[in-house]
């Protein structure tokens, strides 16, 4: 199984967002990051992401932010969604935890 893309972005040194920065943060503490992430490089870049963000604590900023879920639309804070790790969707706790690109969506 191919990685997800949030783990070929922070490879590639990539310029993150916050949606994508919250994607990776949440991979890193599922099974398969202990797999993947041998050399350490997602940790690295998702820690950095938030360590050059002003505020006390601006994951918890990112996570209270509202997006709107993929399959109908609805508005929620990032928090209450499961964001796809591999195309960045985001999705209502009512559409699933299989993201259309075939990715796992975690959160
Ligand atoms: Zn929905
Ligand atoms: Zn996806």
């Amino acid at each position: 199984m191919n990685p997800p893309r949030i783990v070929v972005l922070c490879r590639e040194g990539a310029t993150l967002d916050d949606v994508q920065a919250v994607a990776g943060k949440l991979w890193l503490n599922t099974p398969a990051a202990a797999l993947e992430d041998v050399d350490g490089a997602v940790n690295k870049a998702i820690a950095a992401y938030w360590a050059a963000l002003p505020g006390p604590d601006p994951y918890w900023d990112a996570l209270a932010a509202r997006m709107t879920c993929d399959a109908c639309g609805e508005s929620s804070k990032l928090e209450n969604l499961s964001v796809c790790p591999n195309c960045f969707s985001a999705f209502c706790y009512r559409h699933g935890r299989n993201c259309p690109c075939g990715g796992e969506t975690l959160g």
